[in-house]
């Protein structure tokens, strides 16, 4: 027998989850469960899903030994390579996925929200591919700080909205696509970015990620024989990280290990770490750990990876974290940075400053880990996005 958490009625992990919205938007839920729900049990679905993910995505993305890194260690690493994705990173697995589902649905648009800027460039991606005009809404801040990728989506013909708000930043964006999706969703569909926001993202984005795990396994068992020991990945709002351990949540004797950023340090708070230093409450239309004061009122946010920049985090990790089931650490913007430089001098592969926070975990565990353990860390994404910005941080 497993200990395996089951949630214990959809959309509700424990305590966690849920659909907390405006009642106009539980009819745009609702529709949108059971269009879900009836494209997961179509095999015509699944087929030109995972077609499109092979000739348009690339898939699947190699799973690649890292022998010096290895050796550094002293573990046996493995690295699951999202990086090798088309656009750069794992999100596209998802925009796929929703996007395939909004054409399934009759959905003349698209809409989507984006910090960074990586989800939002998906998004753009896929309503390019599939002939579907696009809106994303981006914070005033992000759009001033991510030029590039502001570029990339309106070269793809989308339109991207600046949001004024709190801090312009994705929160303000995440409540202007949803107050927008409102009033048009018997034409548009929403496509949310992670495992977070109301049922039925969180467990249609895992379906739509959990390829990455599946992947995963039976690369592993063909190069080794056997299960890993450890799985380790980034944790923004969680997608990438539940897409590779969902399909070995099961094997309990294997360890789950989530990496939230702990910024200028979590005793500084200037961190994202939801899980290692949050509470219970809601945000973004769902019940989870996130950062708040003793107001409810949602704190500021800071990591040096963009893509970790989040004050909340999806309810299944949220829920794992509290059944015992994955470990959640914390590694600081300094950490990141190290890693960042030592996968690139160690192994030629430059990784997203969000995955850097993987490999300096696995890193910190050297100390506990042995010669024959056989660990998987995800390359959530590449690590061109940042280069820019990693070096103005190392020579300041
Ligand atoms: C967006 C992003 C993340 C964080 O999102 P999750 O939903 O936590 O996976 C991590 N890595 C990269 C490269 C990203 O673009």
């Amino acid at each position: 027998m497993t200990t395996q958490p089951t949630p214990t009625t959809p959309g509700r992990f424990g305590r966690f989850g849920g659909r907390y919205v405006a009642a106009t938007l539980l009819n745009a839920l609702e529709e949108l469960e059971a269009a879900f729900n009836g494209a997961m049990a179509d095999p015509a679905f699944h087929e030109e899903y995972h077609a499109m993910l092979r000739d348009y995505a690339g898939r699947p993305s190699p799973l690649t030994f890292a022998p010096r890194l290895s050796e550094r260690v002293g573990a046996r690493i493995y690295l699951k390579r999202e990086d090798l994705n088309h656009t750069g990173a794992h999100k596209i697995n998802n925009t796929i996925g929703q996007g395939l589902l909004a054409r399934r649905m009759g959905k003349q648009r698209l809409i989507g929200e984006t910090g960074a800027g990586q989800h939002g460039v998906a998004t753009a991606t896929i309503a390019a591919r599939l002939g579907l005009p696009c809106k994303v809404f981006m914070g005033v801040e992000d759009v001033r700080r991510q030029k590039l990728n502001v570029y990339r989506m309106r070269l793809l013909g989308t339109e991207v909205v600046p949001v004024e708000g709190l801090q312009g930043t994705l929160k303000d964006a995440c409540d202007a696509a949803m107050r927008y999706w409102m009033g048009e969703y018997e034409d548009s569909l929403y496509v949310f970015g992670s495992v977070a926001g109301p049922h039925p993202y969180p467990t249609m984005v895992r379906n739509f990620q959990r390829v990455i795990g599946d992947e995963a396994r039976e690369q592993i068992l063909a190069a080794e024989g056997r299960l890993p020991d450890r799985l380790i990945a980034c944790v923004g709002g969680g997608s990438n990280a539940m897409g590779l351990f969902y399909p070995f949540m099961a094997d309990t004797s294997i360890r789950l290990i989530g990496v939230e950023a702990a910024g200028y340090g979590i005793d500084t708070g200037l961190h994202s770490a939801s899980i290692c230093a949050g509470s219970y409450g809601v945000l973004d239309g769902m019940a989870s750990l996130i950062l708040q004061d003793d107001d409810g009122q949602i704190l500021p946010v800071h990591s040096v990876a963009a893509g970790l920049d989040y004050p909340g985090v999806g309810p299944e990790h949220a829920f794992m974290h509290e059944a015992g089931r994955a470990t959640y650490a914390n590694v600081t913007d300094e950490q990141a940075l190290a890693a960042f430089r030592t996968l690139a001098e160690l192994e030629g592969i430059i990784p997203a400053l969000e995955s850097a926070h993987a490999v300096a975990q696995v890193i910190a565990m050297a100390d506990e880990l042995s010669e024959d353990e056989v660990v998987i860390v995800n390359m959530s994404g590449r690590g061109d996005k940042d280069c820019e910005e990693v070096e103005r941080l190392t020579h300041a």
